[in-house]
């Protein structure tokens, strides 16, 4: 069992579809960040999110960021996908906890709070794109479909899952982005509602053993929908020894006659947790370096 990906084509290619299991990708999240069971929905459904977005990123440096900034207890959250829905990400307060819903759900909304919903997408143009809207309710599903509506404008259904154990480790987590093309009949998109209007939840469907592909075909409310692709989705920093430098230089010359007071400097990847030590005699270097 691993998770996956699958892009889908439904209504003669009118409606795009990609349907995620992230099951172990948000469990990698929890154990890397030690999430307390709300933040665990929270950065799960961003990662969630950001993969089915990543997916449609073409080339190798292509980067997508996703960001909720709220001012809930939770803080901020950060999710980024570089190619092939490889993703990673982290939020401010991992212990962060709300009472549940009065279904018993994990209530969301409450730990982010209000504020907005940023999108940055770095597709190697002169300039990234960004997009910023206001956060509707901070479940995230529902701020990312007014987000597609209002910034995008593309018609996108957008449902986002994590379901938690007793003990606080991820039992199913998952999602899917329908999205219509300009010109679909109405007649369609009035299907798909319907059907939409009447699903179980995506944890419910993963939980159910429902296979991607009968997930797409469900939601689509089309028999003759069809697999285009298939990728791995995985959690996976791509942090290094060299980006610290940058990010080190990125402080400026102050800053870093500063850090030439102690022996050595300890700076840690926020989306991975590993150390990486910088010597002063190194630290010397990368100031000599950066002035050539
Ligand atoms: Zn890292």
């Amino acid at each position: 069992m691993s998770d996956k990906l699958i892009k889908f084509l439904s209504h003669v290619d009118m409606v795009k579809i990609a349907v995620i299991d992230s099951t172990e990708l948000v469990e990698k999240a929890r154990k890397l960040h030690g999430l307390n069971p709300t933040p665990t929905a929270a950065l799960g459904r961003l990662l969630t999110m950001a993969a089915l977005m990543g997916a449609g990123l073409k080339n190798e440096e292509d980067k997508l960021t996703l960001q909720i900034l709220g001012d809930g207890p939770v803080g901020s959250i950060l999710a980024v996908s570089g190619f092939g829905a490889k993703v990673k990400g982290y939020l401010s307060e991992p212990l962060a906890e709300a009472e549940s819903t009065h279904e018993g759900k994990l209530n969301v909304g409450a730990i982010v709070g209000k504020g907005d919903l940023r999108v940055i997408k770095d597709i190697g143009l002169k300039d990234p794109y960004i997009g910023v809207v206001p956060l509707q309710t901070g479940e995230i599903a529902e701020d990312f479909a007014y987000y597609f509506a209002y910034s995008e404008q593309i018609p996108s259904a957008v449902a986002l899952g994590v379901l938690v154990n007793q003990d606080g480790s991820v039992k199913k987590a998952g999602g899917y982005l329908l999205q219509i093309m300009p010109d679909t009949p109405e007649q369609i998109i009035k299907l798909i509602e319907d059907r939409l209007a009447s699903s179980k939840s995506i944890t419910q469907m993963l939980e159910d053993n429902m296979s991607l592909e009968e997930i797409a075909t469900y939601i689509s409310d089309d028999l003759n929908t069809r697999a285009v692709e298939e990728l791995v989705p995985e959690y996976k920093c791509d942090c290094s020894r060299e980006r610290m430098e940058k990010a080190l230089i990125s402080l400026g010359k102050t800053e870093l006659e500063n850090l030439l007071q102690d022996e050595k400097t300890e700076l840690q990847c926020h989306f991975c947790n590993k150390k990486y030590v910088f010597t002063r005699s190194e630290i010397e270097k990368i100031m000599e370096n950066a002035k050539a």
